[in-house]
Parts: C-alpha cells; structure tokens; sequence
C-alpha cells in the first residue's frame, strides 16, 4: 500500500485518518485482513479514540500536557523533548480489522494521527496484510 502524507495545522494537532487508511485499503483491494498504520516519526504518532465529541480529543491534549510540560527542564538540545515523549505515550502504530473491504472501528471511533511538534508535513505507512 501506498504511503500518504498530512499536512498538521499546529504544534498539537489531531488528524482523523479513517477517510485516508479507507482508501489506502479500497485501492490495494484488501477485502479481509489486518491493516497496520505506521508513523515513521519520532515526535508524531498513531491513535485510535473517539470521534463524536471533539472534546474527548482536546482533553487528551489537556492531560498530556498536564503530564509533559513542553518547558520540563529536559536534556535534548532540539527543544522538543514533550513531543517525542508524548509519541511514545501514544505510540507509533495501530492495528485494525478490514473485513468486507471495510475498517472494522467501533461506532465512536476513528484513527487519529497525532502531531506533537507541528506544523509539519508528515507520513503514514500503510500496511495490509490479508488472511483469506
Ligand atoms: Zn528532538
């Protein structure tokens, strides 16, 4: 599956991807199988959660930066040491069922790409492994 990049609009900045990773699937003609989303980065990253309340996602972004002040007194001369240790927080990659062509998310979920030190053009690796 083809690769894809973002654009982020901000420092934080939370993505949904669904309609992106839906077409990645469609095009690879992957009707069965698993789908792995991959952030080769080390300052963004992946994650899946819900998409009804947009609220749900600014508190996400409250509590990580509740526990990881952008100002922490840390070592990493890049200045950025917040971001790269809420992508560990979040992680680089998620799994999910495709099954009759279709991501198989919860009713208020979505995958969210998680952008910690932005604006910057990203990308995401698309992996689809069939099992029938
Ligand atoms: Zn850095």
């Amino acid at each position: 599956m083809n690769p894809f990049t973002l654009k982020t609009q901000s420092r934080t900045d939370f993505v949904n991807i669904d309609p992106l990773v839906a077409e990645a699937v469609r095009e690879a003609g992957l009707t069965d199988g698993m789908v792995t989303v991959f952030i080769p980065h080390t300052t963004a990253g992946v994650t899946i959660n819900e998409n009804a309340d947009p609220d749900v996602m600014a508190d996400l972004d409250l509590v990580l930066d509740r526990m990881v002040p952008w100002n922490g007194g840390y070592s990493h001369r890049e200045g950025n040491t917040a971001a790269h240790v809420k992508a560990s927080m979040v992680g680089s990659s998620v799994q999910v069922i495709v099954s009759a062509g279709k991501l198989q998310l919860g009713t208020w979920q979505s995958l969210f790409f998680c952008e910690f030190d932005g604006p910057r053009t990203r990308q995401v690796w698309i992996k689809g492994t069939p099992t029938k």
